[in-house]
């Protein structure tokens, strides 16, 4: 944590007017419009995932202007694209530390540069939450998901697997009958965790069924998802089963690490924000997208809270005169 009075510039020193830290859809939107506000934005995109997530998928269906779909890395570089077009300065580097709290914002980067803006856009995303099984990442988007909204649609009379317990495995199972043949929950114990009315609902549908004491310790396919091995985690009797998706509904992890401390963070880790604005509690500081937003966790939201946070900055700076 820094000191207020300990971050004012130097004179002559290059204070930027923002500075974006993050390149999903979140990032490169406010990127975007600040650039288009001729804000100069610098942005961060991070060292080995420029782009976020939509990086590791294939095709995006839902992503409005694209009525044939598009592929998920085609997608952020058409946005990439667009803020650089406009003046976003962009830099395929890490943020490794911040101080936030004073009126000249600093942004140190893995290659131990500090950088310096009067508004900061933390547009950081999320991460979900992994099996940790060897092949989970290879069969991502070939049959492995962690977004029934996202791909509930590319599995129409399939036998599809969900992983988790919670509110979110629950409403996810529920969501994938209406494309799939079969929803099987599979978890560990031996009810669910998800609040009465979601378990119920879920009691009550016909096409979900459940796999209790087990956990998935194999994916099988080579191109794509063709069958799944689960343990039955009291016995330790191992079975395989056919299905051709696999949803992972266990979480997720906000990466808000570098920011914890300095900015304020709800019960679960995900940055707070007042009301529907992208302002945090510190003054000149933003967050965008799925660093802020467990609900929706969607690339139109984020790219909404991306503008929207770009916005504030330019209303922030304007203030400040
Ligand atoms: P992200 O996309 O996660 O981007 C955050 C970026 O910030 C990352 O590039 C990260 O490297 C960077 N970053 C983080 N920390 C730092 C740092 N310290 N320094 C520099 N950079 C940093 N949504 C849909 O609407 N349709 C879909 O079809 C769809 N499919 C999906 C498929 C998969 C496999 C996944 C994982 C998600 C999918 N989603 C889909 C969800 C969508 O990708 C996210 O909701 C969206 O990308 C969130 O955008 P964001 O900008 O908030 O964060």
């Amino acid at each position: 944590m820094s000191d207020a009075s300990a971050t004012q510039a130097a004179p002559g020193e290059d204070v930027r007017e923002i500075i974006v830290v993050g390149s999903g859809p979140a990032g490169y939107t406010a990127a975007l419009y600040a650039a288009r506000a001729e804000l100069r934005p610098l942005v961060f995109e991070g060292s080995v995932t420029a782009g976020g997530a939509l990086m590791n998928t294939t095709e995006v269906e839902n992503f409005p202007g694209f009525p044939k779909g598009i592929m998920g890395p085609d997608l952020m570089d058409n946005m990439r694209a667009q803020a650089e077009r406009f003046g976003a300065e962009l830099v395929t580097d890490d943020v490794v530390e911040v101080r936030l709290e004073g009126d000249v914002k600093e942004v140190v980067t893995g290659s131990g540069e500090t950088f310096r803006a009067h508004a900061v856009i933390l547009a950081l995303g999320s991460a979900y939450r992994e099996l940790g099984l060897p092949d989970e990442k290879r069969l991502s988007g070939r049959g492995v998901s962690w977004c029934a909204t996202c791909d509930g649609f590319f599995f129409r009379n399939q036998h599809i697997v969900v992983v988790g317990g919670g509110d979110s495995a629950v409403e996810e199972a529920t969501f994938l009958t209406r494309f799939a043949e079969t929803v099987t929950i599979v978890h560990r114990r031996t009810e669910l965790r998800a609040s009465a009315i979601m378990a119920k609902r879920a009691h009550d549908n016909e096409k979900i069924r459940f796999a209790w004491n087990s956990e998935v310790v194999a994916i099988h396919g080579e191109d794509k998802v063709n069958g799944l091995r689960l343990r039955d985690t009291v016995t330790g009797e191992e079975r395989d089963i056919d299905a051709t998706g696999l949803f992972i509904a266990i979480g997720h992890e906000p990466r808000t690490a570098l920011v914890k401390g300095q900015v304020d963070l709800d019960d679960a880790g995900f940055v707070q924000v007042e009301g529907r604005s992208t302002r945090t509690n510190l003054p000149g500081v933003f967050a965008a997208g799925d660093v802020v937003d467990h609900v929706y966790m969607q690339a139109i939201t984020a790219a909404g809270m991306g503008c929207s946070a770009a916005l504030d900055a330019e209303h922030f700076l304007a203030q400040r005169g």
